[in-house]
């Protein structure tokens, strides 16, 4: 039962079990959901039990077969595997469509088209569909329109907002859950981390992300989630200077460029996590989850008193962080993304308009 190490994801699952008993598997899947919840690990299972040569029920590979061991070991024929490159700002182009040299006749593009060696199709996997900029996208076009017979596609990436339209509107979304904060503990107690904080306190803070508590267990990153909460729920995070504190957190991390955006990325993403806090506990009247969080609720005693003033802000504000997460990678200089954000998330929290278009 080799979905069983697949945890909390058992609606994506039933899903596609339907749709396999009905024959009708698309040709392009989006997954979405937070980072390190297992969807590159569901993706590759699913991989797994549709290239499975001696496959004795829908999506129940054997483990066993010769295809099932080249899946896991990640060589077969037929699996195509793209991420992005730990020092690249987004996926490169010759990833889709080959090298200066071998234009449309290496990448995936190309690849995905190839008659399927030994699988019956071809299968592939995009990890970091956040990071696709629009050259990359574009690439992908014809094949996600003209999709090759027998081929799947399946990106992945951790918000449907982040994603370019052309790529969100052809293809099937399939949304995944956070982990539950027990399933994280769990998966923590097995990794003997280094770090004074507890595995519940991680837990607590990853919002379901495995990937994001093991960042957390580095008590710097901690110790910033917390004091950036205590910045965003005094409603005015630029106050005391605070966007330079964010940079320093930033810079920290040392001079790669790319480690530099993955930080600044996280701390948009620990501002919308603590957002959706508030949001959660202002929809549910205080009897959420979060009402044991102080900060949560020095946010939203600040907050507009009217209900529905009070989630738009929030909902403003969220989009913003998104807006502020979209513009790390684009040579923009950390700092003056941090700034204007930090600017209209005041005016907005405080119910004023402020532009989110792009
Ligand atoms: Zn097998």
């Amino acid at each position: 039962m080799p979905w069983t190490d697949i945890l909390n994801h058992d609606a994506p699952l039933e899903r596609f079990k339907r749709t396999l008993q009905s024959n009708r598997l698309a040709s392009t899947y989006l997954f979405v959901g937070p980072d390190g919840i297992g969807k590159r690990a569901f993706a590759l299972m699913l991989a797994q039990a549709l290239l499975c040569e001696n496959v004795s029920e829908p999506l129940m590979p054997c483990e066993t077969c010769s295809a099932c061991q080249q899946v896991i070991a990640q060589t077969h024929p037929d699996l195509i595997l793209i991420s992005k490159p730990a020092d690249k700002a987004f996926i490169p182009l010759e990833a889709f469509i080959g090298d200066a040299e071998h234009r449309r006749q290496r990448g995936l593009c190309h690849d995905i088209g190839l008659k399927p060696y030994r699988g019956g199709r071809k299968i592939a996997i995009i990890d970091d569909a956040d990071f696709l900029n629009i050259e990359g996208a574009n690439s992908l076009l014809k094949t996600l329109e003209e999709p090759p017979p027998k081929s799947l596609l399946i990106l992945l990436g951790s918000s449907e907002q982040k994603q370019l339209s052309t790529i969100v509107s052809r293809s099937q979304i399939v949304r995944f859950e956070p982990l539950t904060e027990q399933h994280v503990a769990t998966v923590l107690q097995g990794l003997e981390l280094e770090t004074t904080t507890s595995i519940e306190e991680l837990a607590a803070a990853s919002g379901g992300s495995v990937a994001r508590a093991i960042e957390l267990s580095d008590e710097e990153v901690f110790q910033f989630r917390s004091t950036l909460r205590t910045a965003l729920a005094s409603l005015d995070p630029g106050r005391d200077n605070f966007g330079k504190d964010i940079l320093g957190f930033v810079e920290s991390v040392g001079k790669d460029t790319s480690m530099r955006r993955a930080r600044l990325r996280m701390v948009g993403d620990f501002a919308i996590h603590f957002f959706e806090a508030v949001m959660h506990t202002a929809i549910s009247d205080g009897l959420a989850k979060h009402s044991t969080d102080t900060e949560v609720h020095n946010a939203l005693g600040r907050l507009p008193e009217d209900p529905q003033a009070k989630a738009e802000a929030v909902a403003v504000a969220i989009e913003r962080t998104v807006l502020m997460q979209g513009q790390v990678g684009y040579n923009a200089s950390p700092i003056n993304i941090i700034l204007p954000w930090l600017k209209d998330l005041a005016a907005c929290l405080r119910g004023q308009q402020i532009n989110v278009g792009v």
